[in-house]
């Protein structure tokens, strides 16, 4: 799956996150735990924040590596691992093999588009899907907590390539 293995750029209609929230959110997590925001932490962090799209690590420690050089892998590592555990950033799979990391934002909630052909993933919001979604749950007895709607074919492009 060639193009894939950068962050896969989102395309799709702009969102907007509640940022205040989810640092937080973050802050409290920290705070629970004794952890310390060093500079080093808090550049992984913002450059996380600041950048729209499904980033896998390699990806989140170029584009921080390009803020400060000093900043290792093992340390975007790390900050990652801290923010997916603080509730802050969400892990996703799309079946080429990588991990990808995006904001958890509940509340500016998207579905994903993923071309089999480049990798490339639109988000789309569609409210009316969350009806459907909610009937097929009750229909089943069954309480619903969260949903992954992923649906793969061939982006615009790669269908007129
Ligand atoms: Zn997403
Ligand atoms: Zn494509």
């Amino acid at each position: 799956m060639k193009g894939s293995v950068a962050g896969a750029k989102i395309t799709g209609p702009p969102r907007v996150h509640d940022v205040q929230r989810l640092r937080r959110r973050l802050d409290a997590h920290m705070r629970q735990r004794g952890l310390r925001s060093t500079d080093q932490r808090r550049v992984i962090v913002d450059t996380f924040f600041d950048i729209d799209e499904h980033a896998t690590i390699d990806r989140l420690a170029e584009l921080v590596r390009s803020r400060d050089p000093r900043i290792g892998y093992a340390t975007v590592y790390r900050t990652v691992r801290m923010l997916v555990a603080s509730g802050v950033a969400k892990e996703r799979r799309f079946g080429d093999g990588h991990t990808r990391y995006e904001l958890a934002d509940e509340q500016a909630h998207h579905d994903h588009l993923i071309c089999l052909a480049c990798g490339r993933i639109t988000v789309f919001e569609e409210p009316s899907i969350e009806p459907v979604r909610q009937r097929i749950a009750e229909r089943h007895g069954f309480e619903l907590h969260e949903h992954k709607h992923e649906l793969y074919g061939l982006c615009e492009q790669c269908r007129k390539g």
